[in-house]
Formats: C-alpha cells, structure tokens, sequence
C-alpha cells in the first residue's frame, strides 16, 4: 500500500550545546504529530550563527534523538550549506530591504525616546542612512501589516509588525544570515506543512508569516508547546545552565515529556 500523506514535519535543533528536557519536549511533540499524522518528520540543523556553534554538538544531539527513539526520515539538512538559497530569497526581496547603520546601543537609546520599548526597531534609517552612518545591517520593511493566524495549541494570534516588532534584520552586520528568514527559506524547501515547537518562538510567528507571504510560499500551520522552565522561570538552555539529556537512561525523560504531552505512558517504561 502506498501512503499519499502529505504531512511533513520537522525538528530544528541549534548546535550550541547538548539536547535538555526542554529541546526533548519540543522533539518528541513534532515527532508524533508527524507520525500520528502518517507524516514524514525531518531534522534539520541550524548551524547558521557560526560563532555560537559548539564543535561535535550537531553529532551529539544526532546521536541522542537515535537513542532516544525518534529517528528521521531522508538526509538531515544542515543551513551551513544552504547559504546561497538565503542569498536568492534576499535577492527576491531586495525592494524592501535597506541597510540600516544602527548600532544595539542606538537602537536602544531611539527606541526608547521614539515607543518606549528598547527592543523595538522605530525605523531611524528606512528612509535612507542618516549622515554619518555606515550600512551595518539590512532590514525589510513591515510596512502596516498585521497577520493573524490560528495557533493549534495557543489559538488565535495577532501581531502588528509595525508596532510589535519594527523592520526587522535579515542579514546581520557581521553578514550572516538571520534565523528570521533562512528558516522560512528551508521550511518551504523541505516541504513542511506543520511546525511544531517551544512557544518561546511564538513571537517570531507572524514575521516569519510575513516573509513566506513576500516569498510566494505556503504557510504551514502552527503548534507551540508550552515550554519547560526551571524554579527562576526561565527556559531551559545553555545559558540557564539546563542538564544534558543521559544517553544511558533514555527512558525517565521519554517517560516526563509523554507525560507532559498528555499522553499515559505505562509505568513499567520506568
Ligand atoms: N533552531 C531553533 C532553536 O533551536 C528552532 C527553530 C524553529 O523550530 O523554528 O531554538
């Protein structure tokens, strides 16, 4: 029998450091969507911010989602090699690019004179580079948009990019590309229809929306876990020190995020 499922799903884990509790919700989660779906469920690495990939993680974090059962289908894409496809999406979009000569520290100290929220980008160089300055950055213009979408697990969202977000980098002034759009540019290649992962991204949503819409690419439909904090509320990481998942005793972990999942794993798994 041949399975016509179209469902295509994916994990995109970052090699800067060891797979947690928290990567392995997000895992599991989109890989049994995947499979109850009759789905394929695709890995990808996202190697692409070089300085803060860790040498022997991608390896690692393979080698444990093997251990831990969740096996892959076809090649594993990794976006270190998938630097000129970024470059033709930024080709496609150049209109509404323009390089932007801000500093953290400008953007910070404008920010917060113009909307009084530092982390949102008020346009200071969309109309053309202030004397001075030098291109560091390229930005797309949002212009007024506001996308909406339906959030399987969160439900219905909205974001006015203007005023939520500001223009928003694409490529960064060290020259790399930024997650924003070489995400959009592999989800479409790989051909995912569903995205599952940590709700901490929910917020990157509608600007990824936005440059599928400008791309002439499907959207697919979204579902963000809930995710996984420590006692200070913060989501597990690298950075809050977050324990690497033990190869050797796969089953307490695969046991606590089936249950999180709201599944019944049978005791005896322990
Ligand atoms: N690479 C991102 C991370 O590890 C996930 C990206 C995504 O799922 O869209 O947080």
């Amino acid at each position: 029998m041949t399975t016509t499922s179209t469902y295509t799903g994916r994990f995109a884990p970052s090699p800067t450091g060891p797979l947690h509790i928290g990567s392995l919700l997000a895992a599991t989660g989109s890989y049994l969507q995947a499979r109850a779906n009759g789905g394929r469920w695709l890995v990808r690495i996202e190697d692409l911010d070089l300085p803060r990939v860790v040498p022997g993680a991608a390896e690692r974090i393979l080698s444990t989602l093997e251990v831990f059962g969740l096996h892959w289908d076809g090649e594993v894409l990794y976006q270190s090699s998938r630097f000129p496809a970024y470059r033709a999406a930024l080709h496609q979009l150049r209109n509404q690019l323009y390089p932007c000569g801000c500093s953290r520290a400008d953007i910070r100290r404008q920010a917060a004179a113009v909307n009084g929220v530092a982390s949102i980008y008020p346009g200071t160089c969309r109309n053309g580079l202030p004397a001075g300055k030098h291109p560091r950055a390229l930005r797309i213009s949002t212009g007024e948009r506001e996308i909406s979408f339906h959030d399987l697990v969160q439900g219905k969202q909205h974001q006015n990019l203007q005023r939520e977000v500001g223009d928003f980098i694409l490529r960064r002034s060290d020259g790399l590309i930024a997650y924003q759009l070489a995400v959009v540019v592999d989800d479409a290649a790989q051909g995912v229809t569903e995205v599952v992962r940590g709700c901490d991204l929910l917020d990157s949503t509608p600007r990824q929306i936005f440059l599928q819409e400008l791309l002439g690419f499907p959207s697919p439909r979204y579902a963000h876990l809930p995710i996984i904090t420590n006692t200070l509320g913060q989501k597990l990481s690298k950075q809050t020190r977050a324990p690497a998942l033990d190869p050797e005793r796969p089953l307490p972990a695969l046991w606590k995020v089936l249950q999180l999942l709201g599944q019944h794993p049978p005791s005896e798994l322990l």
